[in-house]
């Protein structure tokens, strides 16, 4: 029986995530440089299993590649990054009385070819701004999150940017050492050492501590969030390869103390044999790739 209503929301989800990834898949498959992260997507989420009764794994079970560019994989990962915020809160219930800010540091947008380069020079001064003393004194910790979308304006350019959750003193939050959204995007400027007044957004989380928590949580899955941009197969091959062994999730301060597992990034390459499943419980389902739908078996 093919599945082509709505029976299950997931199933219907996980359905257009796989056709992305097939797309994906096939495009860095045509490339030799990059035909093994292709055939890695290409064999994602094939044979699937669900137990919506099963109140701990509400995501399919499958065989997930674990590719950073794969959607499904991309989505999965929000979704671990959004538990494992709700996991830290709960074994740190304090961290929701705490001062957060969510910060957005940008760069131009740079040549694809470049930006290993980019990112590269985007970390030493992200690095030279947490060694600023206004930084020592009032960030307490920090988690940063690299993210590369296709540029806007010219589609063949990459925009990479940092999500950055900074957990601060609340005289930085509201205080003597107050930091505005212009006194960031100067911070960020000198720390660049570029000749440009970069882009800088910044978010104060408000409300009591269930509020913080969700605010927290939400930014946390946003900044991993599944790339809403349809990129051309080009942009895709060589930012496959730019991107190649980077670390894409960086903690430091307290939140690398009590939370060293947000490091892990939970990728790999596309050239390392994945574990499967041992046993599909509940529905199972496989992918049909002439039809783009799953059956049911
Ligand atoms: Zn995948």
């Amino acid at each position: 029986m093919t599945i082509t209503n709505n029976q299950d929301p997931v199933l219907e989800h996980l359905t257009i995530l796989k056709r992305q990834a097939e797309w994906t898949g096939q495009i860095l498959l045509s490339s030799p440089l990059t035909e093994g992260a292709g055939m890695k997507i290409l064999e994602c989420a094939e044979r699937v299993s669900l137990s919506p009764n099963h109140p701990f794994s509400p995501r399919p079970i499958t065989f997930y590649c674990k590719h950073r560019q794969c959607p499904i994989c991309q989505w999965r990962r929000s979704d671990r990054t959004r538990a494992e915020m709700h996991q830290l809160f709960n074994v740190n219930p304090d961290l929701a009385d705490g001062k957060w800010l969510f910060l957005t540091l940008t760069v131009r947008n740079c040549d694809t070819w470049n930006l290993r380069e980019t990112l590269d020079k985007m970390t030493t001064a992200f690095q030279r701004m947490t060694r600023r003393h206004f930084w020592q004194e009032n960030v307490l910790g920090a988690i940063r999150y690299t993210e590369v979308d296709v540029g806007q304006a010219e589609r063949d350019t990459a925009h990479p940017h940092f999500h950055c959750l900074l957990l601060v003193r609340p005289s930085m939050f509201a205080g003597n050492n107050y930091m505005s959204g212009e006194r960031w995007a100067d911070a960020w400027a000198s720390a660049l050492q570029e000749h440009y007044i970069p882009r800088v957004k910044l978010e104060r989380f408000q409300g009591n501590p269930g509020q913080i928590r969700a605010q927290v949580v939400a930014v946390a899955g946003y900044s991993t969030k599944v790339r809403a941009d349809v990129p051309n197969a080009q942009w895709l091959i060589t930012t496959t390869l730019q991107l190649k062994g980077l670390r894409l999730i960086q903690t430091s301060g307290v939140l690398s103390t009590i939370a060293p597992q947000f490091n892990q990034d939970d990728v790999a390459e596309g050239d390392r044999v994945l574990p499967r499943p041992q046993t599909y419980p509940g529905a199972t389902f496989r992918w049909d790739g002439q039809s783009g739908s799953y059956y049911s078996l």
